[in-house]
């Protein structure tokens, strides 16, 4: 099956509803940090499928896992048990908050879990209006409890009314924080490290300003890990970086290393609010995800690869901050926001890159942000420095 660019393009713009900007690239295959396009043409993703392809395109582990179950028992339905989705809750917990795990299909999805569990929490508590609060800026998904706690598309009045019981203070702003935590907080629900808006991370002031009026409130702390998670920051989870340690964790994204899967994590207090009938999902855990989800761990769950993910992303940056036109380097392990000199347009610097081989993406105008496979080769981190400088220097050029 063949088909020429411009023909799927028709189709696209025929069957498709226009919620992505898509680039004019097919892409065909994927090994490790390599993608090739419907022309035969190599790129090197430095984007990994936005953090979801950590530990590379077409990982053997990953893809022995899938074959091997997919052959055996794609599903079987919540009401029953399967043990891959068990021994995935087992590792996940142990891992990280050492609580009970739900299981969801995508990152808006481990979310709403989150938020449920808040709201029950809270009405435990006798809060009749539940509040969450979030920062500025915050990415939580596209359902709309995700999309209430996420500040700039819920101020969207075309998609509105959304949830009740949502605000947001300005990012790292850690006494407007203490300030709207209170009586009536259910959860802070907050990124470590915001990814769409354009790799902000929070300070750990902040983040100490959150456990603590949590902890002064009796309001839950929500670590979406969606982006930060399974290794990203060159720990399992952002938060081993952190002065804190959430109540709730969300992953999703590198989880299922493509396949599509989300967890809600939680600490053995929170692990048992939520109660039979209170929350589903018919996909959700099911075994091929699961299996896919258990072979990323194996990898990436490692000290020698997390060591790696520090030292590859202490290099990427060294070699970026030496390029004429980069102005700061934002982020932690492989998730980088390069944010480039006033004047320097990110998006044409992202289409000159795609012309020149290099998968990035532009979150804002002034920036690229880098979600390389924690596996990449440091050859290939030479590589893609050296494309981005040459893309500088031909805008400066021009
Ligand atoms: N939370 C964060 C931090 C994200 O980066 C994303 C996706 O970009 C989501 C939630 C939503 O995840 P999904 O697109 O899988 O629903």
């Amino acid at each position: 099956m063949s088909i020429a660019l411009a023909d799927l393009q028709a189709l696209e713009r025929r069957f498709l509803m226009r919620t992505y900007r898509r680039a004019p690239v097919e892409f065909v295959r994927g090994e490790g940090a390599l993608l090739w396009d419907a022309e035969g043409k190599e790129y090197l993703d430095f984007l990994g499928g936005i953090s979801v392809c950590s530990v590379g395109h077409c990982n053997p582990a990953v893809l022995e896992a899938v074959c091997e179950q997919a052959a055996r028992l794609m599903h079987a339905s919540n009401l029953f048990y399967t043990e891959p989705m068990v021994r995935l809750a087992e590792r996940l917990s142990e891992s990280s908050l050492g609580g009970r795990v739900f299981f969801a299909n995508s990152g808006t999805e481990a979310n709403e879990c989150a938020i449920k569990i808040a709201r029950k929490h809270a009405h435990r508590r006798g809060i009749a209006a539940p509040q969450i609060v979030s920062f500025d800026g915050d990415f939580h998904g596209r359902t709309y409890g995700a999309l209430s706690a996420t500040p700039k598309l819920a101020s969207d009045p075309d998609l509105g009314p959304m949830l009740p019981g949502f605000r947001s203070v300005p990012l790292n702003d850690a006494a407007a924080l203490r300030e709207a935590v209170g009586e009536s907080t259910a959860a802070v629900l907050i990124e470590p490290i915001q990814g769409e808006a354009g790799v902000y991370p929070v300070s750990d002031e902040a983040l100490l300003a959150a456990r603590e009026a949590c902890d002064a409130s009796g309001a839950l702390l929500i670590l979406d890990e969606i982006q930060t998670g399974v290794g990203r920051c060159g720990s399992l989870w952002a938060y081993e970086q952190t002065p804190v340690r959430p109540d709730v964790l969300t992953s999703a994204k590198a989880l299922g290393g493509g396949m599509p899967i989300g967890a809600c994590v939680t600490t053995p207090e929170a692990g048992g609010v939520l109660e039979p009938g209170d929350h589903g999902s018919t996909f959700a855990g099911g075994p091929v995800a699961s299996a896919a989800a258990l072979a990323v761990l194996g990898i990436v769950d490692e000290p020698a690869l997390l060591r790696g993910v520090r030292e590859r992303g202490a290099a990427l940056r060294e070699g970026l901050l030496a390029l004429d036109g980069v102005r700061e380097v934002r982020g932690r392990g492989l998730m980088l926001g390069v944010g480039l000199e006033d004047g320097v347009d990110a998006a044409a610097i992202g289409a000159d890159l795609l012309g020149r081989g290099l998968v990035v993406n532009v979150p804002e105008p002034g920036t690229l942000r880098l979600l390389p496979p924690l596996t990449v080769e440091p050859d290939q981190i030479e590589r893609a420095v050296a494309a981005i400088g040459a893309a500088l220097v031909s805008f400066s050029a021009r």
